[in-house]
């Protein structure tokens, strides 16, 4: 049995599918609803800009500002800007750097306050500003709360997903939905795009939290939430749910240490491999338990009534524990 465990653990990894212990390996197969964060995980979480407005500076002091502001971000929208800025950034000029979970970012840069990141951010520090429905994550940048104008960047969906989301369907899984720090726009055309049967936008790092105790009401001990994400916002998340699947690549570290899976690859179509896996898993090891029970049940009986020779005694041990082995090789293939 436990040799099974470590075969389909064993396989997972050869598809880049790393479970840290066989109880996760078991609990996937338990799985009715997936829960996935949108930027990274549904979507490459590599953006382009598409468009930017400015308001009274040109257009080139809007993306220094937005820059500066970004410089020392991870976060993918921040990579997306400094990329087509081509210049760099002193970063000793940065006095003080904040980053705001699901709202942005805020710096002191030399004698300058920059804000950047979404209407949230904008609204929590009263800055009027032109609100948009662009079809796209907005950036909105204001410096010493004067509104400076906002950068529109649009994210791919990645190719795998909508594969990943028909996938898991046929494993059996009854409910897909989406959590999102990102604008409503955005979320409604992912997730109709990928057919989620839900999706929840605007959500700060608690609230994606919420959500999930949400749907935690009214289930049993065998109606298992699996929760897929990359960020640091996730990893709250990724530690509640019964399996946190992380992404390897893209990830964050907080979000890979506080996830039971990590995906290697960044390709979300491997849930339903790793489903698959520990149902398979899982079959193997009732064969197994049945088989060897059996035998020896029986040659115990042929024993005690005379009728069992040490050879037959030898196949019950020796012979049921190498079959078993074999049977447990099966996972592999
Ligand atoms: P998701 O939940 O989709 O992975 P996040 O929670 O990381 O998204 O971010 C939510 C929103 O917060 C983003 O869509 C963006 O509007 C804003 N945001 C977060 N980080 C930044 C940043 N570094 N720069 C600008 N905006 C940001
Ligand atoms: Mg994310």
């Amino acid at each position: 049995i436990p040799l099974s465990y470590f075969s389909g653990i064993g396989v997972a990894s050869k598809h880049g599918i790393l479970i840290k212990g066989s109880n996760y390996l078991e609990a996937l197969r338990y799985v009715d609803t997936v829960v996935f964060d949108k930027t990274g995980t549904l979507t490459e979480g590599v953006f382009d800009v598409v468009k930017v407005k400015t308001a009274g500076v040109s257009q080139d002091e809007l993306m220094k500002f937005a820059a500066i502001a970004e410089a020392n971000s991870n976060h993918p929208i921040a990579k997306s800007i400094l990329k087509p800025y081509n210049k760099s950034v002193d970063l000793n000029k940065i006095e003080k750097y904040e980053e705001i979970a699901a709202h942005g970012i805020k710096v002191k840069y030399e004698n300058n306050t920059i804000l950047a990141g979404n209407e949230k951010l904008m609204k929590a520090n009263n800055i009027k500003f032109e609100s948009n429905k662009e079809a796209g994550t907005v950036v909105y940048v204001a410096v010493d709360n004067k509104f400076i104008g906002y950068i529109v960047i649009a994210d791919k969906i990645k190719k795998d997903s909508e594969k990943a989301i028909k996938d898991i369907k046929e494993q059996g899984i009854k409910q897909t939905v989406m959590l999102t720090g990102d604008n409503k726009e955005v979320a409604t055309s992912v997730a109709k795009k990928l057919k989620l049967d839900k999706a929840f936008s605007n959500l700060l790092p608690n609230e994606k939290v919420d959500r999930i105790e949400e749907l935690y009401v009214g289930r049993n001990e065998k109606e298992k939430i699996a929760f897929v994400g990359d960020g640091i916002n996730d990893a709250p998340v990724l530690a509640r749910v019964d399996v946190g699947i992380a992404m390897g690549g893209l990830g964050s570290d907080a979000a890979i240490e506080a996830a039971d899976i990590v995906i290697m690859t960044d390709e979300p179509s491997k849930i339903a491999k790793g489903i698959q896996i520990s149902k398979k898993t899982y079959k193997i090891v009732w064969q197994n338990i049945i088989f060897a029970l059996g035998i020896k049940i029986i040659v115990m009986i042929l024993g005690a009534t005379g009728l069992a020779s040490m050879w037959e005694a030898v196949f019950a041990d020796v012979g049921v524990a190498l079959i078993a082995v074999l049977n447990a090789m099966r996972i592999m293939k």
